[in-house]
């Protein structure tokens, strides 16, 4: 089964114990970069896997390979010498395994690691792209079979994280490390075991209180509790069904810690993973190379996608926005939970079966707006569409016989004619902008039922400003969860846990 590693980039040997310990029940190896530790802390480097007490990886990460050590050779190899030398008869107390870059010609070192007992890994680091010959190029890396064979390469688009699945497929039986780096890789960090790779890197969580100078190794890293926590990395197997959400740029989503639980409590053999997408055509070949069955839809995707759906169902067709695309014999099944999980959770939260009579203002004309204003005229209310962009306003407004204005002067004014309901739909106030609110002009009555369908921060100041002033407030994370439990029914056939 593939090992989870964390990468110890601390500047001394005590802060590197200190994230072991932290850590130490996600993780089974850990990776010494001496390149990050200050000068006089190397002198330690040799104690350090018995201090540790886990199998470690000594590495000295040159910065023509993406690390921080900028002396000579020479001092590189006396750090790597020093490392392995005068080890131990009790091999738990040598390092597991040292990372030797494919150029580096040191016998000597060889010959120590073998005699200790400490496993070569033999590594390759390409952040340019990924070589035409990838799958030659691991079977040339390893020197002796008993070597690993590490490859971490820059993919500039998703065909290229495809043939890294392949070749991972095409040397099954080979011990290696294939890792695709930057966001577009990050699931080759989550599916290390359908790749075939001894063990996945991972980095402390960035940001952490104390860590200020702690940095991610590689990039793409996740931290080892996530992964273990959220993707269920340690159940994971070569045959686990892939789901997941695409999206650009995925800074702040929810929706993989609600589906993963929802496999977790299922004990599905499944992982919801997010895809960074900011070009739609060249996903789907890595789509069907993993046999993905199942994909959110969020920004900007949701009409992008329409094309390839094989089949909608009559809510894309009425909206024209589709969240939720389910793997079918016939190809892509098109679907839009964002409408019930609005109207659920409305409903609910104001106690009615639908919106006679009710004057809403919807503020903003984007993709969720359009599900939005769709089920207003469902449920019978009347509306009034106001938007940055007034023709994207007009567009939505003018086939449901709603009004539309801008998001000015006029329109704010015009939201006293539409004040029992305001839903609020731009991404205005999201995290990290979280002190800016689209309305700033409108004076909040009381009266209102407040909506802003951002959850990240939990209490928009929008919502605040109208808290404040005596009004009912929801925050869209329970529209999240409802439409998230919808799709979780399309993708799988069972209905979420409680
Ligand atoms: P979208 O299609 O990109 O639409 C974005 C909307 O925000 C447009 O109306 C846009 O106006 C407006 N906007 C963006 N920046 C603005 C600015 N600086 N000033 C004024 N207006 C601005 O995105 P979407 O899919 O509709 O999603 C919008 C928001 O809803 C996001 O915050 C998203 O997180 C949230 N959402 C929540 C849920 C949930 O389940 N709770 C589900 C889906 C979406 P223009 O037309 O002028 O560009």
């Amino acid at each position: 089964m593939a090992k989870v590693c964390l990468c110890l980039t601390g500047r001394t040997i005590l802060k590197d114990l200190e994230l072991v310990d932290r850590y130490r029940p996600y993780i089974d190896v850990a990776e010494l970069r001496v390149d990050f530790l200050d000068p006089d802390e190397r002198f330690y480097i040799r104690r350090f896997p018995a201090l540790a007490g886990i199998p470690t990886i000594l590495t000295v990460r040159r910065k023509i390979d993406g690390g921080h050590f900028i002396e000579g050779e020479g001092a590189r190899i006396v750090l790597l010498a020093a490392g392995l030398a005068f080890a131990d008869t009790d091999r738990r107390r040598n390092f597991a395994y040292v990372d030797l870059e494919e150029d580096l010609d040191v016998p000597s070192l060889e010959e120590a690691a073998r005699t200790f007992g400490t496993k070569i890994i033999r590594s390759y680091h390409n952040f340019n792209g990924v070589d035409a010959n990838l799958e030659q190029k691991l079977w040339n890396l390893r020197r002796t079979g008993d070597e690993i064979a590490k490859v971490a390469v820059m993919p500039k688009n998703y065909d290229d994280v495809a043939r890294l699945y392949k070749v991972g497929e095409a040397t099954k039986d080979m011990d290696k490390i294939l890792i695709a780096m930057g966001p577009l890789g990050a699931n080759t960090r989550i599916l290390a075991e359908r790749l075939g790779s001894h063990l996945t890197f991972t980095s402390p969580l960035a940001g952490e209180a104390g860590d200020a100078d702690i940095q991610v190794a590689g990039p793409g890293q996740l931290d080892p509790k996530t992964l273990v926590d959220t993707y269920r990395f340690r159940s994971l197997t070569k045959d686990t069904k892939v789901f997941g959400i695409i999206g650009y740029p995925l800074t702040a989503t929810s929706s993989p810690q609600i589906h993963n639980k929802g496999y977790s409590q299922l004990k599905m053999d499944g992982v919801y993973i997010p895809f960074t997408v900011e070009n739609l055509p060249d996903f789907f070949s890595l789509a069907d190379t993993l046999q993905i069955q199942g994909l959110s839809v969020t920004i900007p995707h949701k009409e992008g996608v329409l094309p390839y759906c094989s089949q909608r169902s009559p809510e894309v067709d009425r909206i024209g926005s589709c969240n939720t695309l389910v793997r079918t014999s016939q190809g892509w099944a098109g679907y839009n939970t964002d409408a019930r999980g609005f109207s659920d959770s409305l409903l609910t939260f104001i106690g009615k079966q639908n919106l006679w009579y009710k004057r809403v203002t919807i503020i903003g004309a984007g993709g969720v707006a359009k599900a939005v204003a769709h089920e207003i005229h469902r449920l019978k209310g009347r509306a009034l569409i106001i938007n940055r962009t007034p023709l994207r306003a007009k567009e939505i407004a003018e086939p449901l016989n709603f009004a539309w204005a801008g998001l000015d002067a006029r329109g704010i004014e015009l939201i006293d004619h539409y004040r029992d309901i305001i839903i609020q739909t731009t991404s205005v106030g999201m995290e990290p902008n979280i002190d800016e609110d689209p309305i700033e002009l409108y004076k909040f009555r009381g009266k209102e039922v407040v909506m802003d369908l951002i959850y990240k921060p939990e209490e928009t100041k929008l919502l605040k400003r109208a808290a404040r002033a005596g009004c009912k407030t929801l925050n869209g994370y329970d529209m999240l969860l409802r439409q998230a439990k919808l799709q979780f029914a399309l993708f799988t056939g069972q209905e979420y846990p409680d």
